[in-house]
């Protein structure tokens, strides 16, 4: 019976061993080896007085130093702090000093300005990895020279913290979500479950490891003793070659990364024979592009959708049923879903109509950490999570999440949800990418204005789109502006960042 997150990896070394768990720019690690290089940690980390109850910061791109860091600090009883790469240094000053780190791992990458950080603040020690390191910093070579291969997990109680895990920021500052053991377990074995995932996958992903998406994507891998093949960094070209190369079962990614694969040239070379399904997640994916995907990779594109206050997953359809494209799936087992009036989270909505879509359960988080104020606004005092999406649910109990409330544009008192442009936009055959936010407007208050990527080789224009968007749209509802730009702001884990499209304004 798994207690603490970190016996994914124990229980996986004693029953896999020497099958390979990890790829990293091809080199291959087995259960053994990362189990072992994570219990060297551990210990290390004992030594240096790392117990129950303190906080670890982990800081930095993919790698196997990141992967083993987490199971180390988990196996001592401390709680992991993943930061997103893409924090600013003063941001991570803020997150380790919120969260009274006691000791930063991180790539070296991201070090100097840490050693700073760590002056300023508690931090009794600062490890990195990588070359070069810099004065002040302790390397993690020399630091895993310090322990030994063999660690007893630290029992925990299942309900106590394992992770204090920040939001992607997508619509304002990152918060703390606090996880607890249990919410990730469950997370990982529903969706391992839900994937039908087993020894014989072998999955590509490069989505970042401290984001719950891909923090899901290795936890159910190891779980059921598959292969990882990890990627820091998208890049479609390196993508493919992994597909090919290792005779990928899954590929995993938010919707950017798929729509970057199907504007490729290469992508007719890709050898997708061995794939079983693939999943995309973490934000809408118009239903034409996820069409034009599976055709490309001749298997499933099963949706999930996610959100770091319940550590990973909440929603998702089973591998080997029914899925219904635009819908992100039934909520996972023992996980309670409903659709709430937007004002009003007691009253229920009727069947089929959009309110917010509430979520409760052990995958829930106990609240933003430090934070109590926003805790009360997102989880009410029984238990559900407001998860700020605006949803409705059909009769088989699918959900369709409309967008995010806090996106909505409201133009002279209509709603405007940006991702129905979007959706619609996208069908345009030029169209590789889009994203719709507001534009002031003193009369109307807010209008929509959208951002375009076009495919390559094609040069839509301004009154082409506006007249699509004129015979598929409401006229109030049509784009007031277009705008064509070569790619769109996007987080870690990829996902466009509408709050950030007005940079892109000319
Ligand atoms: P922040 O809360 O800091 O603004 P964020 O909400 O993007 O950032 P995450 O927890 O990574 O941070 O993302 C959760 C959100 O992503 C969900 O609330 C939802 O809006 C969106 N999302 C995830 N999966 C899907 C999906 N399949 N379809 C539509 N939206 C999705
Ligand atoms: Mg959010």
């Amino acid at each position: 019976m798994i207690k603490n997150l970190s016996d994914v990896i124990t229980l996986s070394a004693d029953k896999f061993g020497d099958k390979t768990a990890l790829i990293y720019n091809q080199q291959s690690f087995t259960y053994r080896e990362i189990n072992r290089l994570s219990n060297r940690l551990a210990s290390a980390l004992k030594k240096n007085s790392v117990g129950p109850g303190d906080k670890v910061t982990l800081y930095g791109e993919n790698s196997w130093q990141w992967l083993v860091s987490y199971y180390g600090i988990l196996k001592t009883g401390a709680v992991v702090n993943p930061v997103n790469v893409m924090l600013t240094p003063s941001e991570v000053e803020f997150v380790v000093q919120d969260c009274e780190a006691k000791v930063i791992i991180a790539s070296q990458s991201k070090g100097t300005p840490l050693v700073g950080i760590q002056q300023k603040t508690g931090v009794e020690t600062l490890i990195l990895y990588g070359k070069d390191i810099p004065e002040g910093a302790e390397s993690f070579d020399h630091f895993l020279d310090l322990g030994s291969d063999e660690f007893s997990s630290v029992e925990v109680d299942i309900n106590s913290l394992s992770t204090i895990c920040y939001t992607s920021g997508t619509t304002g500052n990152p918060k703390g979500a606090m996880l607890s053991h249990r919410s990730v377990i469950t997370n990982f074995l529903m969706t391992a479950q839900m994937h039908g995932r087993s020894e014989n996958d072998t999955v590509v992903s490069a989505l970042p490891c401290p984001h719950v998406y891909g923090n899901i994507a290795f936890n159910s891998t190891f779980y059921k003793g598959g292969t990882l093949v990890m990627h820091s960094l998208f890049d479609v070209e390196e993508v493919f070659t992994s597909i090919n190369r290792y005779q990928a079962t899954m590929f995993e990614g938010v919707p950017t990364m798929y729509l970057y694969m199907l504007d490729h040239p290469n992508l007719s070379s890709v050898d997708f024979s061995h794939m079983r399904i693939c999943t995309v997640g973490g934000q809408t994916m118009p239903t034409s592009k996820m069409e034009a995907v599976e055709e490309a990779i001749a298997c499933p594109l099963i949706e999930l959708w996610g959100m770091t206050e319940i550590g990973g997953l909440g929603s998702t359809f089973a591998h080997d049923g029914e899925y219904k494209h635009g819908s992100i799936g039934v909520a996972l087992p023992y996980t309670g879903a409903k659709i709430v009036d937007v004002d009003n989270a007691e009253v229920e909505m009727t069947r089929g109509d959009v309110g917010e879509l509430m979520i409760s359960g052990p995958l829930v988080m106990q609240g933003y950490y430090g934070n109590p104020e926003a805790t009360k606004e997102a989880v009410t005092a029984d238990g559900w999570l407001h998860t700020g999406d605006l949803a409705k649910m059909d009769a088989d109990n699918c959900i369709f999440v409309v967008d995010r409330k806090k996106d909505l544009i409201i133009t002279a008192g209509f709603n405007i949800y940006p991702a129905e442009l979007e959706r619609v936009i996208a069908n345009h055959p030029d169209v590789a990418m889009v994203a719709v936010g507001p534009i002031a407007d003193e009369a109307k208050g807010e209008l929509a204005k959208a951002y375009i990527v076009a495919k390559q080789n094609t040069s839509p224009d301004v009154d082409q789109i506006i007249s699509y968007c004129r015979e598929h749209l409401a006229a109030y509802k049509v784009p007031r502006e277009i705008q064509f730009v070569d790619d769109l702001p996007k987080t870690s884990s990829g996902k466009v960042m509408r709050r950030k499209l007005h940079t892109l304004d000319k």
